[in-house]
């Protein structure tokens, strides 16, 4: 395989043999492998919040995931390729899926279902939840609503079909992950007084450091609270 030229392959210009014109159903390499992975994408097994019961119903007998080749809900990160974030994500359930996703093989995809998922819905900057998953990972497609339709859940499934058959095994920057080595994990965000996204841990740094109070105010709070301002904890 690595010795054929993938950008002949997608050349309209080189003409298909008339013999084989009524034959030749598939065009390209790449059309056969997007083809193949597109019908037969395994979503993990796991749901958030109430988005996650529209997930069970779209997979159950009267909307049918099997029509797709996705009946196979997998239990194992290791063996799925599609993560369906079907619900609010709080920020203590942040840090485990970052790590499911991390656990995931390359090509894999994230689909964001409902407005939670999406950017944190009716509880967007709550005190325990993220504003949408896309902070922390790569979302390839969102379905609104709240919650969505199993229909609408399809739609998303669709859409995410067509972005997998367009993927050009010619251009790398389509697919990254083809041919590379391991991919770098996500980073996994900390879960503290508040979560912490280690990416951007310089900048946190930076904003602490400035907003420290100097040693002037450190001990006129000191004063107040009648403490000294080393037991303060303002000590440099
Ligand atoms: S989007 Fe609506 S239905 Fe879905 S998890 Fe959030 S609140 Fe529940």
């Amino acid at each position: 395989m690595n010795d054929l030229n993938l950008k002949e392959l997608h050349n309209p210009d080189i003409p298909v043999p008339e013999e084989m014109q009524s034959n030749v159903a598939i065009t390209s390499l790449s059309s056969l492998y997007n083809w193949s992975r597109a019908h037969s994408v395994w979503p993990m097994l796991f749901g958030l919040a109430c988005c996650a019961i529209e997930m069970i119903a779209t997979a159950a007998s009267r909307y049918d995931l099997a029509r797709f080749g996705m009946e196979v809900m997998r239990a194992s990160p290791r063996q799925a390729d599609l993560m369906i974030v079907s619900g609010t994500v709080t920020k203590k359930m942040v840090v485990p899926i970052v790590r499911l996703y991390n656990q995931m093989p390359e090509p894999k995809y994230v689909l964001a279902m409902g407005a939670c998922a999406s950017g944190g819905g009716p509880f967007k900057e709550g005190y325990n939840v993220v504003s949408g998953i896309d902070k922390y990972l790569p979302v390839d497609v969102y379905v609104p609503g709240c919650p969505p339709t199993p229909q609408a859940l399809l739609y998303g499934i669709i859409s995410l079909h067509k972005k997998i058959e367009k993927q050009n095994l010619a251009v790398s920057a389509s697919v990254p992950w083809y041919g590379a080595g391991p991919n770098e994990a996500v980073p996994v965000p900390v879960l503290g007084p508040d979560i912490i996204d280690p990416r951007h841990a310089e900048l946190f740094r930076r904003e602490a450091m400035k907003n420290r109070p100097t040693p002037l105010v450190a001990e006129a709070v000191a004063e107040a609270t009648g403490q000294s301002a080393e037991a303060g904890g303002h000590k440099e």
